[in-house]
């Protein structure tokens, strides 16, 4: 072992060794019955919203829904009464990267629980309370998991895909230093990285599939794949995979695939991919902000007046995002019309999916490079999704209860009794104008209001 890979280690080490006190849970903030009055109810099932009603949480779960006539409010229970509010469950994302920058740091030094943990209350405060962690985490993610599900430590409750299963001189091109990425040779390897993960903990298999474009790396082999997604079923979990290609799609739902993690984005999807999609009763995450985070703050340097992103931004990102030279350098970049058009097909594929009828959930691999910034990017997911062309409670919907669903979390996504209080509370009304899921009231995780 070299120094530098020694002193690395031992700075991992300890900075996993940090007290967990400065995350833990407030009392203060914990109210065991609570009453929305008044609200205007989107309750993540794709329906009308419905005006004037009544929600009563209870002990962390949804208690009573119903009119104001119909529902009572218990004694001692606190009342909310915002005029114009409306009430969503908060936003679940299948797709996003905990602790692999802290600002422009990457490597073990962004993976750390402080920096985990900072970054699950981000999204929390952006009301987006559960994410799905898609690879590149080492297994001391799962003590943690276990602090932030018993609510002894505050942030979104997260599920994770572990290290993931990669390929030698292939994807996924980021990784840190000691790699959690495992990358085997042949099907037996496969089987045994998926077994590992499994035992440890992980929820699901993360694989990725592609060349990275411009990078010609070297794509996984069939049999690794087919191996790890057979073996992801004989687990009893879902196989979550990175694509980019069309006929890639094909190939890794031919094997099985459940969940696409990222959206087609070199063709229009066709019938071949529409079949193979309904036959694996998989889901598509469109994950539309990838493509166009390279150039958003470049081309539009205005939205860093607006506090909705200006407070999810680090402070070096923010300095980043401010500097003429660096909008230049990005809009110079020749790779920006191939950006743009990738977004376009990205888009229509989208809609095309919605509109066939392929299960279609929400993410947006935020936390994968500085540039997806967790929090804006799931808001900005859906207002690219409604300029894809989905309605704006079709966007919301992907974003509650489908996302649930790809998910496979039973417990919440909607807001129905006996759900979670995971809940979202905006000025507004975000079923005709979806920017308004950026007027934040409040945010409840469990029953407990976090914001
Ligand atoms: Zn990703």
């Amino acid at each position: 072992m070299t120094l530098q890979r020694r002193q690395i280690l031992t700075a991992s080490m300890l900075a996993w060794a940090t007290p967990w006190s400065a995350f833990a849970a407030s009392a203060t903030s914990r109210q065991d019955e609570l009453v929305f009055d008044g609200v205007r109810l989107i309750d993540g099932s794709g329906g009308a919203p419905q005006n004037d009603m009544r929600v009563l949480v209870a002990n962390g779960r949804i208690a009573a829904i119903g009119s104001m006539q119909n529902v009572g409010i218990p004694h001692g229970a606190q009342r909310i009464a915002v005029p114009q509010a409306t009430l969503l469950p908060g936003l679940i994302s299948n797709h996003v990267h905990l602790g692999l920058y802290d600002g422009l740091v990457s490597g073990a030094a962004a993976h750390t629980p402080v920096n985990i943990l900072g970054q699950l209350r981000l999204y929390q405060r952006y009301g987006v309370t559960t994410v799905a962690a898609m690879g590149v985490n080492t297994p001391q993610v799962y003590p943690m998991q276990a602090l932030v599900q018993s609510g002894a430590v505050t942030g979104a409750d997260f599920v994770v895909a572990e290290g993931g299963i990669g390929t030698p001189d292939g994807a996924p091109p980021i990784d840190m230093d000691p790699s959690p990425v495992v990358r085997p040779i042949n099907a037996q390897q496969a089987r045994q990285a998926v077994q590992d993960a499994t035992s440890r903990g992980a929820n699901y298999i993360k694989l990725w599939f592609d060349d990275f474009q411009g990078q010609q790396l070297t794509k996984m082999d069939p049999e690794v794949y087919r191996a790890a997604i057979d073996e992801t079923h004989r687990q009893g979990k879902r196989a979550f995979v990175h694509i980019y290609y069309l006929e890639d799609a094909k190939q890794l739902l031919r094997a099985g695939a459940d969940v696409l993690v990222h959206g087609v984005r070199d063709q229009p999807i066709d019938g071949e991919f529409v079949t193979l999609m309904k036959r694996n009763n998989a889901w598509y995450v469109p994950a539309l902000t990838v493509e166009e985070a390279f150039f958003l703050f470049a081309e539009q340097p205005e939205l860093l007046e607006q506090p909705f992103l200006r407070n999810a931004l680090h402070a070096d990102l923010r300095q980043q995002f401010a500097t003429p030279q660096w909008q230049q350098a990005q809009l110079a970049n020749p790779a920006l019309q191939e950006w743009k058009s990738r977004l376009t097909q990205s888009q229509r594929n989208a809609k095309s999916a919605v509109e066939q009828g392929v299960n279609v959930s929400f993410g947006t691999d935020s936390g994968a490079m500085p540039l997806r910034v967790p929090g804006f990017a799931e808001h900005r997911e859906l207002e690219l999704l409604v300029q894809a062309g989905l309605t704006p409670l079709q966007a919301l919907h992907t974003a509650t209860a489908r996302a649930a669903q790809a998910l496979e979390l039973a417990d919440r996504g909607t807001i129905a009794q006996g759900q979670r209080a995971d809940l979202l509370l905006v000025s507004g009304n975000p079923a005709t104008n979806i920017l308004d899921t950026r007027n934040i009231v409040g945010v409840w995780q469990a029953g407990s209001r976090v914001v």
